[in-house]
């Protein structure tokens, strides 16, 4: 039976993941959409039948005909709409940040935990990328031995104008941050954070940034974030270990060789490097809420992330190593997502 999904939010990134989940997904239906522009919403909601638009998220997330929401509105509202999903027993998605301070995750997570069962997964969409699977499936497998060091590029082309110094680390680094927690099964205990010298096209941006994280089982991880660096999406990973290393491949389908050179596509940017792990994320995310739960990242990762990126940012502004406090595990989480 297909689930029948409400969606918070339609701006660019919930508007593809309705049209991920009417055109591309098997097993939902999109019944529901809301968004701050009733127009947006309404003109999403014109162009799949069946949904009918909310005034407000708690409006939608009540709605007897939504089985499970998908909360793709801005960052700072993402804490309320998750709870009152929490409250009313019905499995969430939430896009990333899973919210803005580290308070409002541990509400999340308390929520969840009284709760007694998982219903958040937050939108950590690389764990679902077919290459970071492999990567991990060959440090799993104990053939490069202990993981030592992680190496993680993430590049972007051009960032838009309202982008920030700080979303260097709290909206970029989270992504690589996250990968990290779950290829090392480990979480990070401190964060420093160093400014070569800038790129004249990222104007007054700290751009590029090296951030170095420092795993509790001892692993050091240096992530390069560089968001104006022109010449595509590039995303990087190796994991050296004791005995080998492993990394991402180039992602080409294709190398073409011409005129004495070869070359092949860098992705133009981050939907197209990951428009497959997105899908697969969502079909494991319907197969979940099927059921009435969640798998996959969890509120306790959305508060680890934050807590890792709040670390960063001060870090970032004092210059020195920055300690990573986290509050103790509960048993909902237990092992690792
Ligand atoms: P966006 O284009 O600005 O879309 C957000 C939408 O939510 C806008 O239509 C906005 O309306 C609306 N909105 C704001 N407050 C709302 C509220 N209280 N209730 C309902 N709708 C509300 O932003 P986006 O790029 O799609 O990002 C949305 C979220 O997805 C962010 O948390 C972002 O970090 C995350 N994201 C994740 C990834 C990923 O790789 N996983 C990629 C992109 C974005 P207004 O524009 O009128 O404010």
């Amino acid at each position: 039976m297909a689930v029948n999904v409400g969606v918070i939010g339609v701006g660019m990134i919930g508007q593809d993941h309705v049209r991920r989940l009417t055109t591309v997904l098997s097993g939902s239906a999109v019944v529901a959409v809301t968004d701050v522009s009733t127009e947006r919403a309404q003109s999403v909601a014109d162009s799949v039948p069946g949904a009918r638009v909310h005034a407000t998220g708690q409006d939608l997330i009540h709605d007897n005909a939504v089985d499970a929401v998908v909360v793709a509105s801005w960052g700072p509202t993402h804490e309320d709409y998750v709870l009152a999903c929490i409250a009313a027993g019905k499995p969430v998605f939430c896009e990333k940040p899973l919210a803005t301070t580290q308070e409002a995750c541990l509400r999340i997570v308390d929520a969840e935990a009284a709760h007694g069962r998982r219903l958040v997964q937050v939108g950590f969409m690389r764990r679902y990328d077919p290459a970071y699977c492999a990567l991990k499936a060959v440090v799993d497998s104990g053939a490069i031995g202990t993981p030592l060091l992680v190496h993680s590029v993430h590049r972007n082309p051009s960032v838009p104008a309202h982008y920030t110094g700080d979303m260097l680390i709290n909206d970029t680094a989270v992504h690589d941050i996250d990968l990290v927690r779950w290829l090392l099964r480990d979480e990070v205990v401190a964060a420093s954070v160093l400014t070569p010298r800038r790129n004249s096209r990222g104007g007054a941006l700290p751009d590029p940034l090296l951030m170095i994280l420092e795993m509790a089982g001892g692993a050091l991880v240096d992530v390069e974030l560089s968001v104006n660096i022109a010449y595509g999406y590039d995303i990087r990973g190796e994991v050296v270990g004791e005995t080998g290393t492993a990394a991402l491949a180039e992602g080409n389908p294709v190398v073409v060789k011409r005129e004495g050179a070869f070359s092949g596509r860098v992705p133009g940017d981050w939907r197209e490097r990951f428009l497959r792990a997105y899908d697969i994320e969502f079909q494991e995310w319907l197969g979940a809420a099927a059921q009435g739960g969640a798998t996959g990242p969890s509120a306790w990762d959305g508060y680890a992330a934050t807590a890792v990126t709040d670390a960063g940012l001060a870090a970032l502004r004092t210059g020195t190593r920055t300690a990573v406090p986290l509050r103790e595990r509960p048993a909902l989480y237990a092992s690792p997502s």
